[in-house]
């Protein structure tokens, strides 16, 4: 097998890294889910979550992430769950 052109290599994995975020996208993954107590509720036990301050690699990752999602940091105060979760994205035509 010949040797693949670095570049190349790197134009793939950038690519399928956007098509990837794309489809996290449609498929709503990691978006906030709403129950009939509120509109932003925990995964497990569906109970309100708070907001709570961003750490240094939310920042990072939504950095990484070209800022599509815009993650904040929840958690729940019935079951100690904690997590990003993305709402309204700055860009929204995917
Ligand atoms: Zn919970």
């Amino acid at each position: 097998m010949n040797n693949l052109d670095p570049f190349l290599c790197i134009t793939l994995v950038f690519i399928a890294y956007f098509i990837l975020l794309i489809i996290i996208k449609k498929f709503n993954i990691g978006k906030k889910i709403s129950c009939k107590n509120c509109d932003n509720c925990c995964p497990y036990c569906e109970e309100a979550l708070e907001r709570i301050k961003r750490l240094k690699k939310d920042y990072l990752f939504n950095y990484l992430t070209f800022q599509m999602f815009d993650f904040k940091r929840y958690k729940c105060m019935n079951c100690a769950w904690e997590g990003l979760k993305w709402g309204k994205p700055f860009s929204g035509n995917f």
